[in-house]
């Protein structure tokens, strides 16, 4: 249980959101089983209009996009994402049909991350899915400045500012927010944090996290029973969140 890599990487993606503007049901059908299996939370529209304007109420981490659409074609959303300050950077998968321009999908006039040919096979594009949204979630460096949010954190002097009001943090508090917000978006279970902030060779109680955690939010959190920065996954563990999942915790 404790450290597994490979269980680790998969804890990236529960609780991320895709967004399909697709008018094909089954491939909707499709896409929703097959995300959810693996964590995703899954959204769908059928139509360009009506997708474009839920994507900029509350932006997901991804968007698969149907070409053909009874209104407005992909092409056309894709190139309004492009334009839209809150959209700009949203990673696009296009669902192509055989025989679509595809040279222009890829290219720099659209600006898709990547495309998927139909009949396409599901565990192919939630593997691709997976590879776009890993390197967008790379890993703060080692030692590096965090900022996210109206929180810093200086690794070098572990200075610690939340809108830009000093807080003081024990080394091991440091340590331990400076862990998580490297790694946003991850869950970690408690043995998990254990082993990363407290060390192998540490014996305390699973309890101690908690106790940390809680004295964390306290010093960081504007309210901390609705915590902002460092949220809490209902038998899983603790992530620092991202932007847009502060409504969850
Ligand atoms: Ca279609």
């Amino acid at each position: 249980e404790i450290g597994g890599s490979a269980r680790l990487v998969e804890y990236v993606f529960v609780g991320q959101r895709i967004a399909i503007i697709e008018d094909e049901s089954d491939i909707v059908e499709m896409v929703r089983y097959n995300f959810r299996k693996e964590g995703f939370e899954v959204e769908s529209y059928s139509r360009g209009r009506e997708g474009f304007e839920a994507l900029r109420r509350n932006p997901p981490d991804l968007l698969l996009l149907d070409i053909m659409l009874p209104d407005e074609d992909g092409l056309s959303v894709c190139r309004r994402l492009r334009a839209d300050e809150r959209l700009k950077s949203l990673p696009v998968v296009f669902l192509t049909a055989r025989g679509e321009e595809v040279d222009r999908i890829i290219g720099l006039e659209i600006g898709a991350d990547d495309y998927v040919v139909k009949p396409f096979s599901p565990r192919e594009l939630v593997a691709r899915v997976k590879a776009i949204l890993r390197r967008q979630a790379r890993p703060a460096e080692k030692g590096e400045t965090i900022e996210i949010r109206g929180l810093r954190l200086d690794a070098r002097t572990q200075d610690v500012l939340v809108r830009g009001r000093p807080v003081g943090l024990s080394a091991l508090e440091f340590k331990l927010l400076h862990f998580l917000a490297s790694h946003p978006r991850q869950i970690f279970s408690r043995e998990q944090l254990l082993d990363e902030v407290w060390g192998r060779d540490c014996y305390v109680t699973l309890r101690t996290v908690d106790v940390h955690i809680r004295r964390l939010r306290e010093k960081i959190e504007a309210q901390p029973d609705q915590p902002e920065y460092i949220g809490t996954v209902r038998g899983a563990g603790y992530r620092f969140l991202a932007e847009a999942e502060r409504r969850e915790s």
